[in-house]
């Protein structure tokens, strides 16, 4: 697959190298898992809420770059975030890689998030890139259900 070159960009790169918050929490308020079938990719979600303030956000993932990339970049973009601001940051990012909605100025900033743009040139490449996001979606309604991208 040549032309994925440019998509692993540095900061792709680093967090598949080293991710972070990756493991178990073993007092998670809520978990699920997800998977790839496209590609492959699995990931399971941790979740620790305080109220309706995410506290904690802990992950195991296997599969390719992009999936272990954007399960580690979504853990550090929700961490304290609120429920409400997860599930915007979530809508944001899904429609800019999707290419349905350009980013904007409006919403939550996406910050490091934004390394994904390009994903919407390459449809099966999104999936991998939102895996992680329809599981902590999961996670945090806590369904126990295997959440695939399908
Ligand atoms: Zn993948």
């Amino acid at each position: 697959m040549p032309d994925l070159d440019d998509l692993y960009q540095e900061l792709i790169l680093d967090h598949y190298r080293r991710p972070r918050n990756r493991g178990r929490l073993e007092d998670a308020s809520g978990r699920a898992e997800g998977y790839n079938p496209l590609c492959g990719d699995r990931v399971t979600v941790f979740v620790k809420l305080d109220g309706d303030v995410v506290r904690d956000v802990k992950f195991e993932a296997s599969g390719c770059a992009i999936s272990t990339a954007a399960a580690s970049l979504m853990s550090e973009a929700v961490r304290g975030k609120s429920l409400a601001e997860a599930r915007a940051l979530f809508r944001k990012f899904h429609g800019m890689v999707t290419g349905a909605q350009p980013p904007g100025n409006n919403g939550p900033e996406l910050g490091k998030l934004e390394v994904f743009g390009g994903l919407n040139q390459y449809p099966a490449r999104v999936k991998c890139a939102t895996l992680a996001w329809h599981t902590l979606d999961a996670a945090l309604e806590n369904r126990h259900e295997t959440v695939t991208t399908e």
